[in-house]
């Protein structure tokens, strides 16, 4: 019998892609002792007691079985009621709206739908470090434009406009953004509007961080006039509701898009998680509360890590969104990976070195504030003592 080769078991695809560079650290640090981390990026919170319960009591009624391939269609309505009051963006439950297995396979399914061999997407960077494997994943190629401090990591048409290609298919924009915390405005986003109908884009809008934008209103991508035609976007529960393990996110977009996406979800998942699905019912009936409550929390967390980074000489722009703090490590004079290995080493605090998160990432490290004051405090008093020491 004819055994595969052992190179070539797997494809030439999956085998192009690299692990996550923020894994590597964090198995660095889960072997240490009395390590304060700023690593992670997902809430401190625990997700509200009443969601909780709503879930629990769609197991109780016997909610045991397979959904719409959709998403439960009261699920469906809330959202669309949601992000119509949240945001000013219109969608039809019945043909608009899918239920995902969080953000994540929003971002998957959306690339598969619109990608062919070659086609190519324009990332923001730096960002969220899943965009580009999963635009190569579906054959596509991720073009990264990097932003600066200096712009406070907004991007501007101009820089979008000079990566455009004949092969362009898309951008990805994600604003609140992860890792830096950058937000853009109305007429900042319209500028990128044009620039999508000049040349006939698509837009991924990663959302998943509006709700926590503490300075401005968040302004939807698809919001804008003639964008929604344009635009897929992404969105969940993960973040502004306290639930990631939940798995539960969802993608709007024009029907020809969504029939697309929803194809490919009916045929690799059939539906999102049934039980979490009625917590996330729940979460939209009455997290609102609570949503403001966390917001706050954050809020004050951010002020407090932006204003001792400067106290202590960590060059820092001020995030209005999302929970990430992105100083600068540049005048230290190490690369944004020594300095977080060092730092981990000699003061046990873990953060994620920036160049992880692609163009414009070197020379910074992510700092997520969801965590406790205290713990703040007591990471603050220790960069202060590593950076003294260097
Ligand atoms: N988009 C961004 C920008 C994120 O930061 C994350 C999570 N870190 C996700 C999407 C994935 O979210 P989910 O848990 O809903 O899959």
């Amino acid at each position: 019998m004819a055994h595969t080769k052992l190179n070539s078991r797997l494809s030439k695809r999956v085998q192009s892609i690299q692990p996550s560079g923020i894994r590597r650290f964090f198995d660095l640090a889960s072997k240490m002792d009395n390590i304060i981390s700023l690593g992670v990026g997902e809430p401190d919170f625990v997700t509200p007691w009443n969601v909780r319960e709503a879930s629990i009591s769609s197991l109780e009624r016997g909610f045991t079985a397979y959904t719409a391939n959709a998403g439960v269609f009261e699920l469906r309505k809330e959202i669309s009621s949601y992000m119509n009051k949240r945001f000013s963006v219109q969608y039809d439950p019945e043909t608009e709206i899918l239920v995902t297995v969080g953000a994540s396979e929003g971002i998957d399914i959306g690339m598969r739908a619109i990608l062919d061999e070659g086609d190519e997407v324009i990332i923001v960077e730096p960002t969220f470090v899943s965009y580009v494997p999963l635009v190569q994943m579906a054959g596509g190629v991720a073009v990264p434009v990097g932003t600066t401090k200096e712009d406070q990591f907004k991007v501007s048409a101009s820089q979008i406009k000079a990566a455009i290609t004949p092969r362009t298919k898309a951008i990805m924009l994600c604003f609140p953004n992860n890792p830096t915390g950058a937000t853009m405005n109305g007429q900042e986003m319209q500028e990128i509007a044009d620039l999508c109908e000049q040349y006939d884009l698509l837009v991924f809008s990663d959302e998943i961080y509006a709700e926590l934008s503490y300075d401005e209103n968040h302004v939807s991508f698809a919001s804008l006039p003639k964008m929604k035609e344009r635009t897929i976007l992404i969105s969940g529960f993960s973040k502004s509701f306290a639930m990631t393990g939940w798995r539960l996110g969802f993608v709007l977009a024009p029907p020809d898009l969504l029939a697309a996406m929803l194809k490919l979800h009916q045929y690799s998942l059939m539906c999102a998680p049934t039980m979490a699905q009625y917590g996330a019912l729940e979460a939209l009936k009455s997290g609102m509360d609570d949503i403001e409550r966390m917001k706050q929390s954050y809020k004050q967390r951010r002020n407090f890590i932006v204003k001792s980074f400067s106290e202590i000489g960590l060059p820092c722009h001020t995030p209005g969104g999302a929970f990430y703090a992105f100083p600068s490590v540049e005048e230290t004079g190490l690369s944004s990976e020594q300095f977080a290995e060092k730092l981990l080493m000699a003061e046990r605090v873990a953060v994620v070195p920036g160049h992880v998160f692609g163009e414009g990432g070197a020379g910074h490290i992510r700092c997520s504030y969801a965590t406790s004051m205290d713990n703040l405090e007591q990471s603050v008093e220790r960069i202060d003592r590593f950076l003294k020491s260097l």
